[in-house]
């Protein structure tokens, strides 16, 4: 083929059943597993892809090399890099100190995840941020709505309007800019986020932030056997590059928590560390330690930054939501 036909043909590759191969059953097999893009299909593990359309492993190859061919494959120089990361805008944590720590606030175009143990004070961050993302710019927040993913039913409107009333601003107001979904199975979880363009494009103001408290509740209880780690880091990793795509697309931030595990491998210092894995540990550009402190203080470290010095602040959580100590 000479190459101009090949950049017609290429071009006209936009859905997932104009890949050759992939009829409209294929196609729908394909979905319901999540796969419904080009790029989802481009990145995706060849076994998993033959696996969930019933395509042989030859046959998943070649959609696969078409669907990368189609892509633009997302290099850009230096300097438009540079461009995008003028776009970047945070989040106030509502603790100045807080925000110093991660250089200003909470990132758009990035994903921050907090760790700790239950009661570490991840949750009230999360429900802390659902209400300072909608502020105006002059008070540290988008002036942007709210998707919030609850894995474990501890979102609570109360608390929310608790947090408003104290810092007086109008809790209806903010409650109604808050889309609240319950996540069930990870694979909900993992369907809310596939299909988040779609919510996104639908909602008539722009969203700023998504969270998902938490990140790996529903992974960890469901995949508790040895045998099954692979495949939870699988469906781990395409999550997080969903939520990755949605914040860069978007310019929007991305929040999530995450659980402990003791470590008995560890005698001193802190025999905590967090759960996911590499995979999540290189997803999250942003990773905080959550602890409690003494006198009911709260500890945040910074953990493992790209680009800012590891450091540590006390804050407190009080009837405001976070505060500064
Ligand atoms: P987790 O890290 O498990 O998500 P949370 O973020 O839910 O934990 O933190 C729970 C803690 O937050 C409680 O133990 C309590 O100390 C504090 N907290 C919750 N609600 C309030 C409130 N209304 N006023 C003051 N502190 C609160
Ligand atoms: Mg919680």
């Amino acid at each position: 083929m000479v190459k101009k036909e090949i950049e017609e043909e290429e071009k006209n590759i936009s859905e997932i059943d104009d890949l050759p191969g992939v009829g409209e059953m294929t196609a729908d097999k394909l979905k319901d597993a999540g796969y419904d893009t080009i790029m989802s299909i481009a990145v995706a593990p060849t076994s998993e892809l033959s696996e969930a359309s019933g395509m042989s492993v030859a046959s998943a190859t070649k959609a696969q090399i078409a669907a990368r061919n189609a892509m633009d494959m997302g290099f850009i120089t230096g300097t438009e890099l540079v461009e995008k990361r003028k776009n970047i805008e945070r989040i106030t944590t509502g603790s100045e100190s807080f925000d110093e720590l991660l250089g200003g606030g909470i990132e758009t175009q990035g994903i921050t995840e907090s760790y700790g143990e239950f009661g570490s004070g991840k949750s009230q961050l999360a429900m802390m941020l659902a209400i300072t993302c909608q502020l105006p710019k002059k008070d540290g927040g988008l002036n942007r709505d709210v998707l919030f993913i609850d894995t474990e039913n501890t979102f609570r409107p109360e608390r929310i309007t608790q947090m408003c009333e104290n810092r007086g601003i109008d809790p209806k107001k903010i409650l109604s800019r808050i889309m609240v979904a319950r996540a069930y199975t990870s694979d909900h979880q993992m369907l809310l986020v596939d299909k988040i363009d779609e919510v996104i494009n639908k909602h008539e103001k722009k969203i700023g932030l998504v969270i998902v408290d938490s990140l790996m509740s529903l992974f960890r209880s469901e995949y508790a056997g040895r045998g099954t780690l692979a495949v939870r880091q699988q469906k781990l990793n395409r999550h997080l590059h969903s939520l990755q795509r949605a914040a860069d697309k978007h310019n929007l931030a991305i929040y999530v928590t995450n659980q402990v595990q003791s470590n008995p491998a560890i005698f001193f210092g802190n025999p905590t560390k967090a759960i996911g894995g590499h995979i999540l540990g290189h997803a999250s550009q942003f990773r905080i330690y959550l602890r409690k402190g003494k006198a009911g203080k709260r500890v945040a470290r910074l953990v493992d930054s790209p680009y800012l010095p590891e450091g540590e602040i006390i804050f407190n959580i009080t009837e405001k939501g976070i505060e500064e100590a």
